[in-house]
């Protein structure tokens, strides 16, 4: 019944990007210019819970909505509550959200009645300016109310940072103080090479290898072996007091530990976030009634998950590792 890849790794994690849509146009995430996925091939939100029971059945125990941005598809704290229904019953141990924060204020509260009890903040910088320029459309007020209404309805808010050279890291010291002041844990994450973007990602990438050298000039880092499910590692921070994770897919991976795959809104599984391969759910899940066919092909698709990733960022290489942008598979 459970899903065990060919590594011998038990999938116990799905991400479900709900949307590929987003307010935001995060220079290193999006174009400006996107091309979305057609409407008319949206997974509805039953088809979507349908997908996600069948995961749980199937042992899911850590369920993360993601996007695009999850909280701008229609009527989604309804698929948030159908979905609770896994953890009244047990089933499921965590439902989680990563979300940009903009519609934070108006969805927290609820969240929180759903049984989540943890969201990840994308949040790149503290500054206006520069929030408005990384995002091309964004406004900091918004996310910053949104933080506010996510910790008053008793949500424990983690940030995630993607570290971008010359752009963020020096400010990332401020940062962290702030976010340890504020009792919410940092994630800072190296950005990867997926989708064609206008910038070019050589001048962006930051290995957080250089970024920690510089932030032990200032504080005490030890290793801990913290989890969360994901793929971060952490260290405490002897001057704060509070956690800090690193994600480095491209300096160092971390996928012999992997424990995930990804649904996108399209009913597309996706078994490595650097892969192309994927399996279509969709069909299956649409041609009967019952959850035989659709199990099956999950169970097809998981026999097949690679090893890992080979993502690269240099300028001799200079394309996508994967043509499809993070939106269509959140982080
Ligand atoms: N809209 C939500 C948000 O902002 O968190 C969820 C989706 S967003 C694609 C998920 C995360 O992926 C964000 O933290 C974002 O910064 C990160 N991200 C997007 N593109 C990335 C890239 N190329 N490399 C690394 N992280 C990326």
């Amino acid at each position: 019944m459970y899903m065990i890849d060919p590594f011998g790794r038990t999938i116990s994690y799905l991400r479900v990007s709900v949307t590929d849509r987003c307010d935001f146009r995060c220079t290193y995430c999006m174009a400006e210019d996107m091309a979305f996925l057609p409407k008319k091939d949206l997974l509805s939100l039953e088809e979507l819970d349908r997908l996600c029971t069948v995961f749980v059945e199937k042992g899911v125990r850590k369920l993360r909505l993601t996007g695009g941005e999850p909280l701008v598809r229609k009527n989604i704290m309804h698929l948030v509550r159908q979905i609770s229904r896994h953890l009244e019953s047990g089933a499921l141990e965590e439902l989680t959200l990563t979300t940009n924060g903009s519609q934070l204020s108006r969805f927290a509260a609820e969240l929180a009645d759903c049984g989540v009890k943890r969201i990840n903040v994308s949040l790149d910088t503290l500054d206006p300016e520069k929030f408005r320029q990384i995002t091309r459309w964004g406004n900091l007020d918004k996310v910053m109310d949104g933080i506010d209404a996510a910790q008053a309805a008793g949500l424990k808010v983690k940030l995630n940072a993607v570290a971008l050279k010359d752009f963020n890291d020096a400010e990332l010291p401020e940062m962290l103080r702030w976010a340890h002041g504020r009792g919410m844990e940092l994630t800072v994450i190296e950005t990867m090479p997926m989708g064609e973007i206008d910038a070019d990602r050589t001048d962006q990438y930051l290995p957080l290898s250089l970024l920690r050298a510089a932030l032990e000039r200032q504080f005490t880092l030890t290793d801990i072996p913290y989890k969360t499910g994901g793929p971060a590692r952490y260290v405490h921070v002897a001057e704060t007091g509070g956690r800090l994770g690193f994600i480095t897919p491209m300096t160092h991976n971390f996928c012999e530990s992997c424990n995930r795959v990804r649904l996108t809104c399209t009913g597309t599984l996706y078994m490595c976030l650097g892969q192309e391969d994927a399996a279509d759910l969709r069909a299956p899940l649409r041609a009967s009634e019952g959850n035989e066919l659709v199990a099956d092909a999950i169970d097809e698709a998981i026999g097949r998950k690679p090893k890992g990733h080979d993502f690269i960022i240099d300028r001799r290489t200079n394309r996508p590792s994967v043509s499809r942008h993070m939106s269509v598979t959140g982080g």
